[in-house]
């Protein structure tokens, strides 16, 4: 049985799958879930008597009223293949409290800004741009730039490429840029080519970054933020500048 002081009911009342094993939903909560950009809710899905939980970053903004992720389907994985299977309708717990210090320093540098991606690990990143972009329409914020890289095998598995093209449209403060590992299998990519991790260096320094000018926020693989953070060190950068949010262990 689900401890009801520790988890309550969701619903998911949207669905998209912008890619195979890849998906999009937003989920209706039975309590006030309140939450920061960079945050993450805890899942959960009740099987033989217990509960199989797992966190996932909230690509929503807070001043939204649904909760938004973006999920990767692992082969096998003990909650996201069942996750999978659930559509608009589907049934699942949510831990009562949100949780998460990753973005906690973001926008109060008053400092470019890069933010580096694997896949879904551009979640958190949605969350604070949709904040950010509310706030500069309101004339709420005194914008920095923000340089947010993503990086996927295929452009298909972006996920939220066509808002955060159209967002940097909108904002001189923001550059989206994406990267696919896989050209040969995506014959129309005209884009940057290699994993991000290979294209970190070229936008800190054409951002003007510089050790003790410029923070770097790493979200996703851990292969990713490894080799990001080995570039970044090597270009004088200390793990003051450097925040993580891995999404499972080496
Ligand atoms: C703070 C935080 C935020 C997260 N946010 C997201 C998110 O927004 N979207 C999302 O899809 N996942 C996110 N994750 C990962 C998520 O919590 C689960 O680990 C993932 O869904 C796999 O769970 P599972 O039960 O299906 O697999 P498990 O049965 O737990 O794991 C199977 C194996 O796969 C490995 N693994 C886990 N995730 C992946 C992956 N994506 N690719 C390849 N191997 C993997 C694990 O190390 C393990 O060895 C986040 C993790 C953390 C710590």
């Amino acid at each position: 049985m689900m401890d009801p002081d520790k988890y309550a009911a969701a619903t998911i009342v949207s669905r998209r799958d912008p890619a195979r094993d890849l998906w999009i939903i937003r989920i209706r909560t039975e309590i006030e879930l309140p939450y920061r950009p960079g945050q993450y809710v805890t899942l959960g899905l009740q099987s033989d008597g217990r509960v199989i939980e797992r966190p996932y970053s909230i690509c929503s903004s807070p001043l939204e009223n649904e909760i938004e992720l973006f999920i990767e389907r692992v082969p096998d994985g003990e909650l996201s293949d069942p996750l999978f299977e659930l559509g608009v309708g589907g049934d699942l717990i949510v831990r009562r409290r949100t949780k998460g210090l990753f973005l906690r320093d973001a926008p109060l540098l008053d400092e470019p800004h890069l933010f580096v991606a694997t896949v879904t690990g551009v979640a958190p990143f949605v969350s604070l741009l949709r904040t950010l972009a509310s706030r500069a329409r309101a004339g709420d914020w005194a914008p920095v730039p923000v340089i947010t890289l993503q990086g996927a095998a295929r452009s298909i598995e972006l996920g939220y490429a066509e808002e955060l093209e159209a967002l940097a449209q909108e904002f001189d403060w923001l550059t989206y840029v994406p990267t696919v590992s896989r050209p040969w299998e995506d014959p129309e990519w005209r884009g940057e080519c290699g994993r991000v991790e290979d294209v970190v260096r070229k936008y800190a320094d054409a951002a003007g970054m510089r050790p003790g000018y410029g923070g770097v926020f790493l979200c996703g693989h851990p292969g990713m933020i490894s080799g990001a953070r080995a570039i970044m060190h090597r270009a004088g950068f200390d793990n003051k500048a450097i925040r993580e949010e891995q999404y499972w262990p080496d």
